[in-house]
């Protein structure tokens, strides 16, 4: 393990140093390298309109083809890119390929209007204007068909900063997302002041929606609030009929979740981007489809 490291970057041996440690050193080494070395993909999961049975909208997610480990989930070496200073370079990577491969779906019989790109709290100033700018310069793409999920985290942050990076945002014509709602630890004023376009609830609301009066209760109100907002809303994570039914009821709209699609690589997208794809399974489950 520890000879890994070639002269110039070797890793001496700490007597603390657990497994664990070794093993994430060893991730950092490779991660620095994966860029480079053309590792990284990203995924597309489908967003359906429950009243078309259309995708309307696709969320990239990254991946990482590790040679040795196979798959390293987004969740494990997007918080260690964040830690190590690589996330600007891996999400402006993001960016840019999502924008090549949406523009790439141009031509082609759908429904689709937008792709939508996670931007970490890190990456979150006011240099992300001009790399969206960039990103939509270089790749011709729609700025409608751009949609940029945010955190809460960023919403933490005092001062005018993150609303002046917004609303160059929204002169670039992109559209905002507010990802993980209702997970963070921010103040519900932002939603006013922020100029959002779309709220995505986390699939935490919406594990247990149809069965326990407290979720249900969260999920309805998040829904009136975003329609009184003129927000549009997302449902995160819908995996049961249950869940899509309960969620329809209450005035949900966009669903994304295992119940419709996983995350798929772009080969296999262009299979369920064809109009109403999803209708009669829409249908099977509400009982109504409104085209
Ligand atoms: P997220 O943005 O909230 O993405 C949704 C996650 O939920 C994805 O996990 C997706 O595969 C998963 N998911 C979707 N539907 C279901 C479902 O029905 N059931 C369950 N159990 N899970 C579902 P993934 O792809 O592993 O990504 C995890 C997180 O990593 C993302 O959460 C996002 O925060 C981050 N991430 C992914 N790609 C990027 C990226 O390009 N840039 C940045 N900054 N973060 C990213
Ligand atoms: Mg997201
Ligand atoms: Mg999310
Ligand atoms: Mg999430």
């Amino acid at each position: 393990h520890a000879k890994r490291g070639g002269k110039s970057n070797c890793v001496f041996y700490n007597p603390d140093m657990d497994a664990a440690g070794i093993d994430r050193l060893e991730l950092e080494t490779d991660l620095r390298r994966a860029l480079e070395r053309k590792e990284l993909q990203l995924y597309y999961q489908p967003q359906v309109d429950s009243r078309s049975g259309s995708v309307v909208g696709v969320e990239s997610l990254v991946r990482w083809l590790h040679p040795q480990r196979g798959m390293v989930s987004p969740a494990v070496f997007i918080p260690l890119a964040e830690e190590m200073g690589l996330i600007g370079d891996i999400g402006n990577w993001c960016l840019h390929q999502a924008c090549v491969d949406m523009v790439s779906l141009k031509g082609i019989d759908t429904d689709l209007s937008k792709v939508a790109v996670n931007i970490s709290a890190l990456q979150f100033d006011p240099r992300l204007i001009e790399q969206v700018d960039d990103a939509l310069a270089r790749t011709g793409l729609d700025p409608r068909s751009l949609s940029l999920e945010l955190t809460e985290g960023i919403a933490v942050e005092s001062g005018d900063q993150p609303l002046n990076t917004m609303h160059g945002l929204k002169g670039l014509g992109v559209q905002l997302s507010i990802d993980d709602f209702g997970t963070g630890y921010s103040s519900l004023g932002y939603l006013s002041r922020f100029p959002l376009d779309e709220l995505k609830i986390d699939r935490s609301f919406v594990d247990g929606v149809e069965r326990e009066n407290q979720q249900a209760a969260l999920v309805a109100a998040i829904i009136a609030m975003s329609n009184n907002l003129g927000l549009e809303v997302v449902a995160e994570g819908v995996e049961t009929s249950e869940q899509f039914r309960h969620l329809t009821g209450q005035g949900a709209r966009i669903f994304q979740g295992y119940l419709f699609s996983k995350p798929l690589p772009l080969e296999e997208l262009h299979e369920v981007l064809r109009p109403g794809r999803f209708a009669s399974k829409v249908m099977d489950i509400t009982g109504v489809i409104e085209t």
